[in-house]
């Protein structure tokens, strides 16, 4: 009768020898290799900002989108559009409509389709008593949210002509459209700060000159 390989850690032979070790001492192996996981994550910490993925994300039809927001203002004490960290209101009409053209053509990212909140008591459990902040507020997407319910309010017309209504049962249509809607519970300002810069500097902006000099290409194609 065999007695099985025996563990190269402590020496006892044992049915079950896993990459040469037993269960016992493959158990101390893992907890090890965790240990050190978790002490390297904590050292790097001290460098690397980290947040944690979004746990709250919806999809809101676009016509719902304003009605969605107040909805959230009446449930959670109030909806700031335009926090002082946002742009303000900077899009002109025409990129309005360019990005509203893009959605009906179905170019968009999903990034584009997007829109970051945050609210510091959503989930209704665990508010810090010392957080600063109240309510929801867009994080990312104002300007995106203000072509939406503009283009939903008639304010402007698209590929020249066209309002919401125009393209209704077609394969054009907005009524099935949804933008994504995801709410972090960040309870610091500084946290909603912090990503804001992050994010905003870790993605390609492109500026009006850029985008004119791209346009200057295209039309030399024509
Ligand atoms: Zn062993």
């Amino acid at each position: 009768m065999s007695d099985g390989e025996k563990c190269t850690e402590c020496g006892q032979s044992h049915w079950s020898i896993k990459k040469g070790l037993c269960r016992d001492c493959d158990e101390i192996r893992k907890e090890r290799i965790y240990a050190a996981n978790k002490a390297k994550t904590h050292e790097l910490s001290k460098f690397i900002p980290y947040h944690n993925e979004c746990d709250y994300i919806v999809d809101v039809e676009l016509k719902r989108l304003k009605y969605q927001f107040e909805q959230y203002s009446e449930d959670y004490g109030g909806f700031e559009y335009n926090p002082d960290f946002q742009r303000g209101y900077v899009w002109s009409q025409e990129q309005k409509i360019g990005y509203m053209e893009s959605f009906v053509s179905n170019i968009l990212s999903p990034q584009q389709r997007t829109i970051t909140l945050n609210c510091p008591d959503f989930t209704r459990i665990n508010k810090a008593k010392d957080s600063d902040l109240n309510g929801f507020v867009i994080v990312d997407g104002l300007q995106r949210t203000s072509a939406i319910n503009d283009f939903i309010d008639a304010k402007f017309k698209i590929f020249g002509k066209y309002g919401f209504e125009d393209l209704e049962n077609s394969k054009f249509s907005l009524s099935r459209k949804a933008v994504k809607v995801q709410v972090f519970s960040w309870q610091y300002r500084r946290e909603i700060l912090e990503y804001y810069l992050m994010f905003n500097a870790g993605g390609t902006v492109h500026s009006e000159q850029e985008l004119k000099r791209v346009r200057g290409l295209l039309n030399e194609c024509k």
